[in-house]
């Protein structure tokens, strides 16, 4: 955006982009993640997490264009699922998810080559908070893509080959993934890229079953065991929810762990006067309480993604009122040799599911 221009009133913003909307119809279609921000999602034709909005975005085959209201690595993932004729806009290139960028390509590459060295099979599953290149890497090695909804059924598909996980790049979900499929810590191997396989025990790689990287959500590791016990104590009855991206240790005192969708869907659910902390993005659980008026819902901690944040809606603007004019900013691309290994990999992901 043009650090020049003069902020707009909130007002103005919210009425101008409705106008830009209407004047592109049905050219243009807005796919908002479940973490944006109420400014944002109000204009979106749809919001989901992750897997709903791959879908989405696999089936948007007549808009021309298409803006994706999230983090790089989502609006990354629709420009790999669309069609080539059809243009992805990300309003804020700036905001990334440090998750998916802690795991580099070079990185991942020099892993497997030391893996391959093991005398067994393994594939690799990359969590979809991971950038282009490494869902490519997926695509050319027999692996795949998992999200949060669906890591379960990704991880039994690859025991079903007879293979173990070699999966990146968030520990806590690998581990809680793990865990819910009966596999202890001593089964795993937590990979660390500055040393590799160094001084590791033959027998130790061979045992693992699942294979870690050593990566985690800042926002999902901030709610501890502590903040669960306190809820616990001041609030009679209330239940706990967490997003799998939690450290283990929060997962294991709570009620129930699940995806985004899964949280919002429990939730929905319940019985009227239920009470829930929810440990996840603020936003989202912002939302879900405004939609569930007849329920007691708190954050377990206030803890916001501001990657997520930096998507303003004077940026969403600045991207339509430019459609407008058939201008095209802040478009995404990805390199075509990428594009479709990393097709591979998540249309992999989505036949499995
Ligand atoms: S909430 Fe965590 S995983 Fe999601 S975009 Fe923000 S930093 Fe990345």
């Amino acid at each position: 955006m043009d650090a020049e221009k003069p902020p707009i009133k909130r007002k103005d913003i919210l009425k101008r982009i409705e106008q830009a909307k209407n004047r592109l119809g049905k050219d243009l279609i807005i796919l908002a993640h479940f973490y944006q921000h109420d400014d944002i999602v109000r204009f979106a034709d749809f919001v989901g997490d992750s897997l709903q909005l791959a879908e989405q975005a696999s089936k948007q085959r007549t808009a021309p264009y298409i803006v994706f209201c999230g983090v790089s690595f989502m609006a990354e993932m629709a420009r790999i699922l669309c069609s080539p004729e059809q243009e992805v806009f990300h309003p804020e290139p700036l905001a990334r998810c440090p998750l998916a960028d802690m795991t580099g390509s070079e990185q991942a590459e020099a892993a497997w080559t030391e893996l391959k060295k093991i005398n067994k099979r393994i594939l690799p599953v990359v969590y979809v908070n991971s950038n282009a290149n490494l869902k490519a890497f997926c695509g050319r090695n027999e692996g795949t893509v998992c999200t949060s909804a669906n890591a379960k059924q990704v991880f039994e598909y690859v025991f079903s080959k007879g293979a173990s996980v070699f999966f990146f790049p968030d520990e806590n979900l690998g581990r809680n993934t793990s865990h819910s499929l009966g596999i202890t810590d001593h089964e795993t191997f937590l990979w660390n890229p500055e040393f590799g396989a160094t001084g590791v025990s033959p027998d130790l790689l061979k045992e693992a079953k699942v294979f870690l990287w050593k990566g985690y959500c800042y926002v999902h590791t901030k709610f501890l065991p502590s903040d669960i016990k306190q809820k616990r104590k001041k609030y009679d009855g209330i239940k706990l929810i967490v997003h799998p991206e939690c450290l283990p240790e929060a997962v294991a005192l709570s009620d129930f762990v699940g995806s985004t969708i899964f949280i919002k869907n429990t939730v929905e659910k319940s019985e009227p006067g239920s009470k829930w902390a929810i440990g996840t993005e603020l936003n989202f659980v912002n939302r879900i309480k405004k939609q569930n008026p007849d329920k007691f819902i708190i954050p377990l901690k206030k803890s916001a993604c501001s990657e997520m944040e930096k998507v303003a809606s004077q940026k969403l603007l600045f991207v339509l009122e430019g459609l407008t004019e058939g201008k095209l900013y802040d478009r995404v691309t990805v390199e075509d040799g990428i594009v479709e290994d990393a097709r591979t990999a998540l249309k992999r992901m989505l036949e499995i599911v």
